[in-house]
């Protein structure tokens, strides 16, 4: 009998955006199955604190309460309840009141950035984005083929309103930002924001970390700055400001929230529809129940206290065995180290594949690069592992760095 010839096992190619990404996110979460790899690489919290008991209570709670109602598929911006709770938050914290049309409830606060790119990039436009830059932005925008600018914070020398304008946004993470920890000063904060004015983009302030505040209290936003400057009337300002339960409750939850101008809540909303048609309204109805209960209020302070123990252990540990070769600043809040080389023939590229020999982790900087070039710093996370761990981790870096330079002369 003849035959058909053999079966086609070519198929089409992936999407060119694929060959620019980068499996990282992939990998942590590989490491993490292995229970002898000390991963300090992943934004986590410690799982040993999530609230689990109180959200369990919360769940029976929220289905009690909504029965039915809970379990449908919602409006696409989120159950109405909770869009009313987060704006009422909003508006105690910023002193301006904002409304519900001011709110989206998002899948975590990546889908936020993920419809971001939807409603504003088209290939080959301009984002200033504060450097190094958050990997997941950097992933979520990657399909729409942008171009980037980093930001300069410094009031008198930074970007200047002309490049403001040229952008179809600003990225920030004015608080203990991912990756480097670091916070901005108020004074850099009014200015980004004037010039933002003038040149009448967009700026995004991607807020998670702002429960985790360690040292005295973060800035006020971008959000409230803008806010004060124009009290009265329903806000439709240009910040378009990121939240989260990831970081205060459980990310599990996947809640997250932005507060904008109706107009930007309403192209994100449309936007919305064609990624998850609704988000689910059961961890909305769960998440009001904690809020309302006032468990995040009572789970911030009992975690916040473990992880300035878990930073202090962790640079203590690296004060005593990496400082030859890195310099880093101690964060004052968030959930990472930023360590930068202070030898030159430190790759972090070339440090994270000896790392990973040793059995340990740490984020290269080259992911919070747009260009891939940031060879020259790691991200550290010390929120997810305790004390001994990360001194044991810190040990197997100081190895890991011996090796490289060994294997340099
Ligand atoms: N933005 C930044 C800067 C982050 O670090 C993270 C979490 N790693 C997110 C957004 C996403 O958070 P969520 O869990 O709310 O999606």
């Amino acid at each position: 009998m003849a035959s058909d010839g053999p079966i086609r096992t070519r198929r089409p190619a992936f999407s060119r955006w694929l060959a620019a990404s980068n499996n990282i996110t992939q990998q942590f979460l590989a490491i993490g199955v292995d229970p002898d790899f000390i991963s300090m690489a992943g934004g986590l919290p410690a799982a040993e604190f999530y609230p689990t008991e109180a959200i369990a209570e919360a769940t029976q709670l929220a289905l009690a309460r909504w029965g039915a109602g809970a379990l449908e598929y919602g409006p696409i911006e989120g159950f109405a309840p909770l869009r009313q709770m987060i704006a009422a938050r909003i508006s105690r914290e910023t002193g301006r009141r904002f409304a519900v049309d001011n709110v989206l409830l998002t899948v975590g606060a990546m889908q936020g950035l993920d419809l971001l790119g939807k409603v504003l990039i088209d290939p080959g436009e301009r984002i200033v984005a504060q450097f190094p830059t958050y990997v997941g932005a950097l992933d979520a925008w990657r399909p729409r083929l942008p171009v980037y600018e980093p930001l300069d914070w410094s009031p008198d020398t930074g970007t200047g309103v002309a490049a403001l304008a040229a952008a179809k946004f600003v990225y920030t993470v004015p608080n203990y930002s991912n990756p480097t920890g670091a916070l901005v000063p108020t004074a850099a904060r009014l200015t980004l924001l004037e010039k933002v004015l003038e040149a009448g983009t967009w700026l995004v302030e991607d807020d998670p970390y702002l429960p985790l505040q360690y040292d005295g209290p973060a800035g006020p936003s971008l959000l409230a700055l803008n806010g004060a400057l124009e009290p009265a009337g329903p806000y439709r300002g240009p910040v378009i400001y990121l939240g989260t339960l990831s970081k205060s409750i459980v990310p599990g939850l996947r809640v997250g929230w932005v507060i904008a101008a109706p107009e930007m809540i309403q192209m994100l909303a449309l936007a919305k529809q064609s990624s998850d048609l609704a988000s689910s309204m059961l961890t909305h109805a769960v998440a009001l129940e904690l809020l309302e209960a006032g468990r995040e209020t009572a789970h911030v302070p009992a975690i916040v206290r473990h992880y300035v123990e878990r930073r202090d252990a962790l640079c203590a540990a690296a004060d005593a065995e990496l400082a030859e070769w890195f310099d880093w600043e101690i964060p004052p809040g968030g959930m990472f180290v930023w360590m930068r080389r202070r030898h030159p023939s430190i790759d972090t590229d070339q440090l994270y594949g000896l790392a990973l020999e040793q059995k340990v982790a740490f984020v290269p900087g080259s992911v919070f690069d747009p260009q891939g070039r940031l060879r020259s710093a790691m991200r550290v996370n010390f929120t997810r592992n305790p004390p001994s761990v990360l001194r044991e981790g810190v040990s197997r870096l100081a190895e890991a760095t011996k090796n490289l330079l060994a294997s340099n002369d």
